[in-house]
């Protein structure tokens, strides 16, 4: 991420991520793995369950052909997943985080849905009738890591590799919102199951990034889940049960008496202005929100390196502070008037951790009442500048 940013200044002249864009997107993967804590992967479990008691055969685990199968195998399934994740609204809820960036980079690729794994095992399970649970382990991870870095707008027209492989450009118009976009390019690894299912789509156009309805905001939990709310009030508008159902099994462009996928020309049409949100915010701000990000992360990274020795009390206590400080990070961003309250308690409950040994102060050699000084002076200087702001621009409003 860091070479994408020198290398597309240097390119472009202009840095190819922002802080704000860029923390929501690292934020949300570090919240989608945090179920790893408590349980273990879904798709690893079922398929292990189904396999110890169901496999018609078992492929020998040493074979290159077993590999080889199993990597066009778990591709496969993957576009099946990624498909339905696209045209089943319910599971859409959970992959628009993936789409929520209106920009196109490294570190969206890092922003994930916490609730995705929870519906994509199923579609693995045939594959437990026949290939050995180390082989798909590692396949899943392959898939998984190859898709990091397609996410990339400095990675140009790739020549033959282009025919057979998910390249930065197919990938590019499946993040798009222009309507040649919606709904292509579903592969993980080869688009040569777009170019089969009817679902392949060149770029074209210039492509537009982000969802058809852009959410203009950074508050971590609602891009994680606001369209689980959206649904269900969606629903509630519609007189007859059956419409009601449909609403979470149909595309999310269906409305009554359209076709399952719905008509993607009723979508808001793009003008070709569009510009990203990215709201302005003063530098110490900035600087403010980078500490306590660090902070929160490493905190995280604590959590996960001594899972096996912390109580559950312990990890839920530092998982839910984790959670609270990206909430209120992307409160600051959002620049929310009850941002600065939200702001004032958390750092009352870091410093209150800090003093029982929950968390490492950023420098292990400051005490912990110089650890606060900083925090509230920094806090200070930051919702000083911050209120300015806001004076600023209520007079200009
Ligand atoms: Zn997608
Ligand atoms: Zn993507």
């Amino acid at each position: 991420m860091v070479l994408e940013l020198v290398v597309g200044f240097l390119k472009t002249g202009a840095p190819v991520v922002t802080l704000s864009d860029g923390l929501t997107s690292v934020s949300a993967g570090m919240i989608s793995r945090i179920p790893l804590l408590f349980m273990r992967g879904c798709e690893l479990t079922a398929y292990m369950f189904v396999w110890d008691r169901y496999r018609l055969l078992e492929l020998p685990w040493d074979s290159a052909w077993t590999w080889w199968i199993a990597f066009l195998g778990v591709d496969f399934c993957y576009y099946w997943v990624h498909r339905l994740a696209h045209e089943v609204s319910f599971i859409w809820a959970a992959h628009q985080v993936h789409h929520s960036s209106e920009y196109y980079n490294l570190t969206t690729a890092l922003r994930q849905s916490l609730t995705q794994q929870f519906t994509s095992w199923i579609f693995y399970l045939p594959m437990a009738l026949f290939a050995p649970p180390t082989v798909f382990a590692v396949h899943i991870q392959l898939n998984l890591l190859y898709q990091f870095w397609i996410h990339t707008e400095l990675i140009k027209n790739l020549g033959p590799l282009e025919w057979v492989f998910n390249t930065p450009t197919h990938h590019k118009v499946h993040h798009g919102r222009n309507s040649y976009c919606i709904d292509k390019n579903y592969g993980g690894i080869l688009i040569i199951w777009d170019r089969l299912f009817g679902t392949f789509a060149a770029e074209k156009d210039k492509v537009v990034f982000g969802l058809v309805s852009p959410i203009n905001t950074f508050e971590i939990l609602y891009v994680q889940l606001h369209y689980y709310l959206y649904l269900g009030r969606r629903s509630t508008t519609f007189k007859t049960i059956s419409d009601k159902c449909l609403t979470f099994i149909n595309g999310p462009s269906w409305k009554p008496g359209k076709p399952r996928l719905g008509d993607h020309l009723d979508n808001p049409k793009l003008t070709g202005q569009e510009v990203p949100h990215d709201p302005s915010w003063s530098l110490p701000l900035q600087i403010y929100v980078i500490i306590h990000f660090l902070l929160a992360l490493g905190t995280y990274q604590d959590v996960f390196d001594n899972k096996m020795t912390l109580s559950q009390f312990n990890m839920l206590g530092m998982t839910g502070y984790v959670l609270l400080t990206l909430t209120s990070m992307g409160f600051l961003i959002d620049q929310r008037p009850r941002a600065a309250v939200l702001e004032m308690l958390r750092c009352v409950l870091m410093v209150t951790m800090q003093r029982y040994g929950y968390m490492k102060p950023l420098l292990p050699t400051l005490a912990v009442t110089t650890q606060a000084f900083v925090s509230l002076s920094l806090l200070y200087w930051a919702l000083r500048s911050f209120s300015q702001m806001f004076s600023i621009r209520k007079k200009t409003d």
